[in-house]
């Protein structure tokens, strides 16, 4: 079943008799658990028609290079396949999406896509919905309590909108069947080979500096695997020791997440059927942590500026803007982790080489950068920007929310102090006390090496 909350036409034309319903796939980098993939074939066995399915691939997508795209094309590569054995052709195309679906949708009935929630995305929905002369519908798969059906308003904190999604919740944790189209088709319009990588990144022309990684790769059934070796391996003790950034406890999920290669429905609903206890605070973090950065981003347009945090947090930093800072670094040297302090050049170097940083050395990180730039404007413009190049998972509402919490976005004002105001503060001591940080380090040493990661 599709929650009709899930749905919602975005403009008024009226289907026609055409030769198929066409699919845009943006965000939901999937075929299983899609609710837009589902809604679409469902539309296309009303019509008796056929469905094709396109992508419009971007070389333009701000912040992303290299890593990023060879993620991607994996990803792509595993839905092409899919798609294929069940009959439905695959269009991918380098062009800018909003225009490019305008003329895939030139002979189709409808069209259905998906939900992604940065602006980029909300532009490109917007701009098709308006060019095209047939009718758009989005279908809504990346949460699993649809964003306005959870909260009418950008919430506070946590605490604000737990409540509401538990009401909503258990409602939209169903599963969704799998469906079959009728009318196969076997091929369709020209598309790029995305399985070539090498030649798509060279015609995309895309910034190759920050290079692929090769710990984690691209593609709906990777996600699978992770999944289920979190599940096997790791879910037992993620409530205990999920913020010791010497062992690994984390699911690893994220870039999976933010490329839409697996649905966050699928993860809870079989992260549940576990019956491990600690499925409540992974839950906690997939559901209300997670759906509160898609909130935070549907409802703040400032959402990737300085100028989104709250008003107090905005006031204490500016009052303690001109505080003298003990150490000072610019953000080539942070980029290059080169600062005076091991553990949070071992965060950046795991985030220069593996694109991904442990989940509490990523709060630590971003505090830092607080205290050591010339003034929180720079700090937030510096963390956002490293965040968003080397993450797998950057441009993400999660690292939209991420980087905001570090200077008080869904939190409270603390003790007064030096620079953060009464934002709150993380120092090494609180590493050292709690965790093995120096065997972290260490570990980062070995894997990571210690010189500059970037090749420039
Ligand atoms: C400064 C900063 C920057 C961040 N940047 C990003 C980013 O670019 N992309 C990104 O996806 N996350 C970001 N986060 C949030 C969080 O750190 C990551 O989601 C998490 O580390 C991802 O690793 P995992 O999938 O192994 O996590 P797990 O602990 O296994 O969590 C499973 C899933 O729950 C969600 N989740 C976990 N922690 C959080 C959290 N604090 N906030 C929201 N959702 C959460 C994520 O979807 C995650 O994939 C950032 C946090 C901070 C403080």
């Amino acid at each position: 079943m599709i929650h009709p909350e899930r749905i919602q036409r975005l403009n008024e034309h009226k289907a026609r008799r055409e030769n198929f319903v066409l699919y845009w796939m943006q965000q939901s980098q999937r075929t299983t658990c899609n609710h837009a993939l589902a809604h679409a074939i469902d539309l296309a066995n009303g019509l008796s028609l056929p469905v094709i399915v396109y992508f419009g691939l971007t070389p333009l997508y701000p912040g992303a290079n290299a890593r990023h795209y060879t993620f991607l094309l994996q990803g792509l590569t595993v839905v092409r396949d899919a798609l294929l054995r069940h009959g439905i052709p695959f269009i991918v195309r380098i062009e800018d999406p909003a225009t490019g679906v305008v003329e895939m949708a030139r002979d189709a009935a409808l069209a259905v896509t998906d939900r992604g929630y940065t602006r980029i995305q909300r532009t490109w929905r917007a701009e098709a919905a308006r060019n095209m002369g047939c009718p758009l519908v989005q279908v809504e798969s990346d949460v699993v309590v649809p964003v306005e059906t959870a909260s009418s308003k950008e919430e506070y904190t946590a605490a604000t909108l737990r409540p509401k999604l538990k009401q909503q919740r258990d409602r939209f944790l169903v599963p969704l069947e799998e469906r079959e189209i009728e009318n196969r088709l076997g091929t369709g319009p020209d598309s790029l080979d995305v399985s070539d990588s090498e030649k798509v990144l060279a015609r995309l022309g895309v910034d190759e500096r920050v290079p692929a990684v090769n710990w984690i790769s691209g593609g709906q059934d990777e996600a699978e695997k992770w999944l289920e070796k979190f599940i096997k391996e790791k879910l037992k003790y993620y409530d205990t020791l999920r913020n010791d950034p010497s062992k690994d406890y984390l699911s690893h999920l994220s870039p999976y997440l933010h490329f839409g290669h697996i649905s966050p429905l699928r993860i809870a609903l079989r992260v549940m059927s576990s019956g491990h206890t600690a499925r409540h605070a992974f839950l906690e973090e997939l559901i209300v942590r997670r759906e509160l950065a898609m909130n935070f981003v549907h409802y703040n347009n400032m959402y990737d500026r300085y100028d989104s945090l709250p008003a107090w947090a905005l006031k204490t930093l500016e009052e303690h803007a001109a505080d003298r800072r003990e150490y000072e670094y610019r953000r080539k040297e942070l980029e290059e982790a080169r600062t005076h302090d091991p553990y949070w050049n071992a965060a950046q170097r795991e985030l220069l080489v593996k694109g991904k940083m442990h989940g509490y050395m990523r709060m630590y990180w971003g505090k830092k950068i607080i205290e050591w730039s010339a003034s929180p404007r720079k700090a937030f413009d510096a963390a956002l920007y490293l965040n968003d190049r080397y993450s797998l998972d950057g441009c993400d509402p999660n690292g939209y929310a991420g980087v905001a919490w570090c200077f008080g976005k869904h939190d409270r004002p603390w003790r007064e102090r030096e620079i953060f105001g009464t934002v709150r503060y993380m120092n090494a001591r609180g590493l050292e006390r709690k965790f093995d940080i120096r065997a972290y380090a260490r570990a980062v040493e070995e894997e990571c090496g210690s010189g500059a990661g970037d090749r420039r």
